[in-house]
């Protein structure tokens, strides 16, 4: 017998979930077990796998990088995997994208977005301070992430930090222009510095989709009042949504985009905040003061960023959208089965995100159901980690219709026994 791990693990209630699974290796879309069970990572492991795990030419990329230089301090100092993937990023994105600012997470990435936001206004003297966030959004876990994101059950304790935002009603069809309204009213109140977004779908609030034209329409009421708008492409990033980038949709540019998860293929952390000539400009003076004082020790880790390159050449030199479109299209013909299921609702789809609501007596997060359907899948060597009453899937581009048939057939056996 093993002692008691040390280890406190991440949204884990430890007092009620079964032990952690061993992992010991991961290949395509597959994790294998210490124990030589296979199973199936319908979540793409928390949202960052994109190609598959191990994809052979980041791997490659790693054990080269790893081999010329480890790390080194960025500031005072550059390196050629850094500067090639900051040209790279600025010429994939829309051209007012200028600069890239480097982190370790999509929760960090975030904090850049919303101190570059602060310091933009406050270097060009107007009294802007005030951020927009959409109701049921998350944002990461860091504390400007959570005072962005909704308020509830997973940051009440930490509340007293949290800074206030005005909350933006989700557009719910149908009832979009209660959405606009709010925004309009709020930049018109004044003292706006910026709108921090998740474009087309809410994540972790639960796979909440809305359509392209509402986000430009958000975007345009933005662009009227002057207030920045912040594209938290950390999740839809990278295809997860159909498109490249989830903005690409509704034909808009951000004034300032987060991208993480996917940005390495989902091989080591690395995020980047991209921002607009004019937020680097206000930072640009003689004036030490105005220096954009971020940092962490391994800002643009040179074996992270080589990741990143290489799975941008993935992009390039392999057919990724095909197998993007089709997933996207195999996730629609799986997805059929259960559109008049009267055991689910709002079945839905945005590109290789699929969800589906189980008709519980109880929704949201903290629904009882939760736990016991996360635990049946992991009964059957599937990892779904259903939102509360939400399942949803989000898997790696690799996935093959067998893979996908495992989990739709789980769900349905699985909700069958739940009656
Ligand atoms: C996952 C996520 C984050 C946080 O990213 P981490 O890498 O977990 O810190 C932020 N925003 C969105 C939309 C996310 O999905």
């Amino acid at each position: 017998m093993m002692s008691k791990s040390p280890v406190w693990h991440p949204f884990t209630q430890h007092a009620v979930q079964p032990e952690a699974i061993p992992i010991a290796r991961g290949e395509g879309a597959w994790l294998e077990a210490a124990d030589g069970r296979r199973i199936f990572d319908a979540i793409s492991s928390w949202w960052v796998i994109t190609h598959g795990h191990r994809h052979p030419p980041i791997v490659q990329a790693i054990k080269a990088q790893a081999d010329k230089l480890d790390q080194v301090i960025f500031a005072g100092f550059t390196h050629e995997p850094a500067e090639q993937l900051a040209r790279r990023l600025v010429a994939i994105t829309p051209p007012e994208l200028e600069y890239v600012f480097f982190s370790d997470s999509g929760s960090t990435s975030v904090e850049v977005a919303l101190k570059m936001a602060l310091g933009f206004w406050r270097h060009r003297g107007e009294h802007r301070a005030r951020i927009l966030a959409l109701q049921g959004a998350y944002h990461g876990d860091t504390i400007g992430g959570m005072s962005v994101g909704e308020r509830g059950v997973f940051n009440a304790p930490y509340d007293p930090l949290l800074f206030a935002v005005d909350r933006i009603p989700f557009p719910e069809r149908g009832r979009e222009q209660v959405t606009f309204d709010a925004l309009d009213a709020a930049c018109t109140a004044g003292g706006v510095a910026a709108l921090i977004v998740e474009p087309l779908i809410l994540g972790a609030g639960g796979m909440l989709i809305y359509p392209p034209a509402v986000l430009a329409e958000m975007k345009r009421i933005c662009e009227r009042h002057d207030v920045l708008f912040i594209a938290d492409e950390v999740m839809t990033g990278w295809g997860r949504t159909g498109t490249r980038f989830a903005c690409e949709q509704a034909g808009i540019a951000p004034d300032i985009a987060c991208y993480s998860k996917g940005l390495t293929g989902g091989s080591l952390p690395l995020a980047v905040t991209l921002c607009r000539g004019d937020i680097f400009d206000a930072h640009y003076s003689p004036d030490r003061t105005r220096t954009f004082f971020h940092s962490s020790s391994y800002t643009a880790n040179p074996i992270a960023c080589a990741a990143a390159l290489a799975n941008l050449e993935v992009w390039d030199n392999e057919p990724v959208m095909q197998r993007i479109d089709a997933l996207a299209a195999l996730q629609t013909r799986k997805l059929d089965r259960f559109r008049t299921d009267g055991r689910f609702e709002n079945v839905r789809q945005l590109g290789t995100i699929a969800a589906l609501d189980v008709v519980a007596g109880d929704a949201g997060y903290m629904a009882n159901i939760g736990p016991s359907l996360h635990e049946a899948f992991r009964a059957r060597n599937l990892l779904v980690r259903p939102l509360g009453n939400t399942i949803y899937l989000m898997p790696p581009y690799c996935s093959t219709e067998a893979d996908l048939d495992l989990v739709y057939d789980a769900i349905d056996g699985i909700v069958a026994g739940l009656a």
